[in-house]
Parts: C-alpha cells; structure tokens; sequence
C-alpha cells in the first residue's frame, strides 16, 4: 500500500492523479479494443489470405487442379443453412444502396473490417455476399470478355431469331436479381431481345412483391408471372416458356451478369433447331462479386453417383476448339442453369419432367434426352455470362435435400440410363428405396414416341471417354491382401494426389473399386486413372498417356516398359493390418508386394 501511494504521489496528487488514472483507463480500453477488431478481422478474412482469393471462392472443396494446372471443378453442394437468428425485418428488407464506382468493371468491392462480420453474419442469407451487391449498381460495366476471334465473327441481325430470357427465381436478393436483368437490357440488341419473364417461384421475401412489381413495371418488355406455390425451378421455368412469344428460349440463373455479344452466337446456334446450346460460364465471386473467366475448355459431364461435374474435353474436342476457337464444341452435359434453346425444340422434346422437383438431376435428364433423342448440347466459347457459384444451397429442401435430389436422379436414371440405371441403384440404395414410388410412364412413353437412342449408344458416342463399367470393361476390386485395395483416398482431392491402397470397404463401397478396361486403363470414379509418376504411382485425369497402361500379367500388374505395380513402406513389425501403403512401379521380383488379387464385382 505504502509502496503504491508513494508510486502515485511521486507522479501527480488530488485532482490531477484522477485524470491520470482515467487516462490510462482509457489508453488500456483503446487498446483492447484495438485488439479484439484486429483478431475478428483476422478470424473473417483468414481464408482469404491462405489462398488467393481467386482459388478459395469458387469451388467446391473437391476441385482438384490437373497437370496442365487447370481446375477442374467438381462437385456441387448439399444442403445449407436455414438463415440462422436473423430477425423478419433483416431478412425480408431490401438494402441496395449503390456506392459510386464499385465493383465496376467486374473488379472485386473489399469491405471494411466491421462490414466484413455483417457480411458474415447475413451470408446464410443467400449463399453470396449481399452487403458487396447492394453496394454495386444494378447496370455496373463489365469487360468484353470474349477471345479475339469471336470478336470477329459478324452477325446478320435480321436474320437471327428472337429471344424470350426466362429467369426464374425464389428468395433471391434484389440487387442480385435485378442486375441479371439490367445486364440482359443493356447488353441485348433491341431486335433480338423479345421479352425477359421472370418467374417468382413462390418466394417469401416482402422485397420480392410490390417493391419488385414496382421496378419491374418501369422496364419495357419484361413481365413477371408468380407461381401460387413452390415447385422448383423446372416447374417455374415451364410457367415461363409457356408464355414465350420469342423464337428461341434463353434460360438464365437469377444471379447472372451477361457480357458484351453474348446474345448472338446463342441465337444464331439455336436457330437451327436440333441444338441446346449453352454459353461459357464464368464466375462471379460469391464474396466479391468480382468477374473473372473460368477455365477456357471445359465440358459437363457426372460422376459415378450422377453428379454434375466440369471436366476437360477429350484431347480431340479440344484441338478442333483450338482450330476454330469460335465454334461451339459438343459436352455430354450441361450444368443446367443457362441455355438457349428453339422453342419448337423444347416441346417437341417434351419441355422437361414436370415430376421433378424443386432442384437438381434436370440438367442431366435434358441433357440425356437432347442426346439420345437426336439433338445436340454444346458450348459457345463466344457468349460469356457470368454466374454465382455457391458452395450451399440457401433453400429450404421440403423433406431434406437428399429425398428431392435423389427422387429427380431416380426419375432421370430410370427413363434414360438402361442398364447402368442397374449400376447407379446397386451403389446407392437409398434412391433405389424410392426408384418405384417415381410416376414416370408418361416419360417412359415419351422416350418410345420421339424413338430415342440407348444409353449405351451415348455413352459410346458423346462421351467415348467415360469411365464406368461396360459390357466389355472389368469392374471390381485389385486387392493385396485381405484389406488393401487400390483405390482414391476419400476425402483427398485424388488427381494429382499420390495413389495409396485404401481400405477395400463393404460391398457397396465405391472408393474401393475400379474399371479395367480392356486397353489397360484402371479408371476410379471422378475420371481418374492410376498413372506411373516419378517414384509414385498417382492419380491423373484419364488421357491416352503410355503412363496409364497396366497390363495384367497372371497376379502381377505391369507397366509398358516392364515393372510391377508395388506397395512400397510396409512396415512389417505391425502386427495389426492397415491401409494407405503407397504404390509405385518397380523391377518385378517374387514379393507378395507385387501379387494382386483381382475380385471381379457384378456391377449391376
Ligand atoms: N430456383 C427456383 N425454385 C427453387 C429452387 C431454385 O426458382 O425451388 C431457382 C433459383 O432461384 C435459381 C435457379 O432456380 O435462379 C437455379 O438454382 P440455383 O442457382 O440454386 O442452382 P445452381 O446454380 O446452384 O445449380
Ligand atoms: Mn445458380
């Protein structure tokens, strides 16, 4: 006490010594504060500074880049929030408040410190971030972003056909959507552009009604039709195209900008009326709303459990891509969202399945159908529209995500797939539970009336590359041992990764197994084949690579210049058994390393 009072007295006394003491109170309150902005701040952009932002934001954290470092992006979300403690103002307002200059000319808006933790807080809101799109003008300029030689390309105005955009939408954020309209506006030639109608898919948001209705009415030639109740967006898109008086249908997500030209090279494919044709999509950060190009050739096509992934063109696809980089170039898939299509096509095709539900799986079903059925589904390089791609889904799914989905992969697998239906319910019995409660003897009926081609003739004929099992494919497990099998590590990115033996797993057990194909590719689920790499074995794209080729030789699996596929590290001081041994190609000798046993699974 003594030593205290003698402290304060050496420094000041009476008056003086409380304005010291509350000076220092507050220097200490400052400070803290300072501090604790400094670590949510931290806590908020961390993920931004590990990677660029770039690689961080849009893609699923399945993407994997390939050699050529291309990425490749995979995957598509399940599920997502409901929204959180947001209060009914808060969700139902409408904030734009556009700030000269941002985000103009496609270039990412950065928020402040604390506007970054709004932003965070109200992300559930919509899977992107609304605070960076209500700061960006509705009618914000982008680039050109086209290659030169489309640029060159000139179109007879008159003589393309015109335009019906359909846009449906359901909860969607009003600057988000209303920018995907003012973009089509502005960047649309008046002679082409018919009407854009948009269809509101039941949504709740109060913003979404007259404030909307208001917005709309001062826009020539765009309408908006409400659908009483929720149907998804192949009901609302249906609502739309029926009252289409364009000729050619465009169909665009409510979160798109379109860019300079995009219009033309889809309507001047579309016109021709055996063609779903889709632009190039690139991306629009869901944090920054920044645009950038994706990747320059990529096609749609599905992984072994039907879902939708980008992947890269055959080498063939893409050096005719390279001869005439304007040229739309065929895909097995398309993503779904944006296409443009002639309208006496579409119904003659039969519009799309009514049965499906709120989301998912019709990308695919239109795609199938459009092949199998004498049409054709490509991309034009040329026409560039930008779209969010968000890593969850900010709907409710009524009855949960994985009962709507794989009720529309039921409906698609079963009217398309043939055989490889078989394959796709033997791997996932939770949609085979429910493959007979789906009505589709309509569709079924379709697929007779309109005399459409097999499953196997589109698998051998639009995407020869594919890598599931065939009639003339082995397809099982290559085990050493009882528990190592090879096979992708899950959870691993898998290409590029190196390969490893991964537990062989129970019968139904996907990550195990493997196509053999009769030219020596071992194709694991996602295109991936085992490689011989330098010192390891690793998984790659599927290419016509030498390094891709193993050749069964009794138990041994041989590379083309004579190794032996091996599973090298073994400790053999464990005595209990595990997995994940890495493997490489070596001099072939009598190790029990080098002997595989090959359990052939039925796959359908
Ligand atoms: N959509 C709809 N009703 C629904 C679900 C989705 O109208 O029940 C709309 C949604 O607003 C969007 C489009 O359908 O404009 C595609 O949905 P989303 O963007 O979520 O799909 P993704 O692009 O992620 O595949
Ligand atoms: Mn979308």
């Amino acid at each position: 006490m003594l030593v205290r009072k003698d402290f304060w007295s050496l420094i000041c006394r009476g008056r003086k010594k409380r304005i010291v003491t509350l000076v220092i109170v507050f220097l200490f309150l400052l400070n803290a504060m300072f501090y604790v902005s400094i670590e949510l701040y931290n806590s908020v952009s961390k993920r931004k500074n590990k990677e660029p932002w770039y690689d961080s934001l849009h893609f699923d954290k399945n993407s994997y880049v390939d050699e050529s470092g291309m990425r490749v992006i995979v995957g598509h979300y399940v599920g997502g929030s409901k929204g959180g403690n947001l209060s009914d103002e808060v969700i139902n307002s409408n904030n734009y408040a556009p700030v000269p200059g941002a985000g103009e000319g496609g270039r990412p808006v950065q928020l402040s410190p604390r506007e970054l933790i709004t932003a965070h807080e109200l992300y559930s809101l919509h899977s992107y971030n609304i605070l960076v799109s209500d700061k960006i003008a509705i009618n914000r300029s982008l680039p050109d972003m086209r290659g030169e030689s489309c640029k060159n390309v000139v179109f007879d105005l008159e003589k393309l056909p015109t335009a019906t955009v359909i846009i449906v939408f359901h909860n969607e954020a009003w600057s988000t959507l209303m920018r995907t309209v003012m973009s089509v506006i502005n960047r649309s030639d008046e002679r082409l552009l018919d009407q854009i109608i948009l269809v509101d898919d039941a949504s709740e948001r109060r913003y979404l009604k007259e404030e909307l209705d208001e917005a709309i009415a001062k826009l020539d030639r765009v309408q908006i039709l409400r659908n009483p109740t929720r149907t998804g967006l192949v009901g609302a898109r249906l609502m739309g195209a029926k009252r289409a008086t364009g000729d050619v249908l465009v169909f665009l997500d409510a979160h798109c900008e379109v860019t300079i030209g995009w219009l033309e090279p889809l309507l001047d494919r579309a016109g021709s009326e055996d063609v779903f044709i889709c632009p190039h999509i690139d991306l629009l950060s869901e944090d920054t709303l920044a645009y950038t190009k994706s990747i320059d050739a990529h096609w749609g096509a599905f992984s072994w459990r039907l879902h939708f992934r980008w992947l890269i063109p055959s080498s063939s696809v893409i050096k005719k891509k390279l001869e005439n980089p304007a040229k739309p170039y065929p895909t097995p898939a398309m993503a779904g969202g944006l296409f443009a299509v002639k309208k006496s096509l579409f119904w003659k095709l039969g519009g799309y399945d009514k049965g499906m539900i709120i989301w998912g799986a019709e990308n695919l079903e239109l795609s199938w159908r459009a092949w199998q059925c004498g049409a054709r589904v490509e991309i034009t390089s040329c026409s560039r529209v930008g779209h969010i791609f968000r890593r969850h889904s900010p709907y409710k799914y009524p009855g949960g995500v994985a009962k709507v989905l794989n009720s529309n992969l039921a409906r698609a697998a079963s009217v398309w797939m043939d055989q490889w239906a078989d394959f796709f319910y033997k791997f996932n019995p939770s949609v085979a539970e429910i493959r007979d409660k789906q009505e589709i003897g309509d569709r079924v009926d379709l697929r007779s009336q309109l005399n459409c081609k097999s499953f196997n003739w589109y698998l051998k004929n639009v995407w020869p590359q594919h890598f599931f099992p065939t009639a003339d494919r082995w397809f099982g497990r290559i085990k050493n041992g009882k528990t190592n099998c090879i096979g992708v590590t899950p959870g691993t990115p898998g290409l590029g990764g190196p390969a490893a033996t991964v537990s062989c797993g129970g019968d139904l057990d996907l990550d195990s197994l493997l196509v053999f194909t009769p030219e020596g590719q071992l194709m694991a689920d996602e295109g991936l084949c085992l490689e011989q790499g330098n010192g390891r074995a690793v998984w790659k794209s599927c290419s016509d690579s030498s390094k891709q080729i193993w050749i069964q030789k009794g138990p041994r699996l041989r590379t083309s210049d004579g190794l032996c596929l091996t599973l090298i590290d073994v400790d053999e001081s464990k005595s209990e058994v595990t997995v994940g041994y890495p493997l490489t190609a070596m001099k072939c000798t009598l190790d029990t390393k080098q002997i595989w046993h090959f359990e052939r699974v039925p796959w359908r």
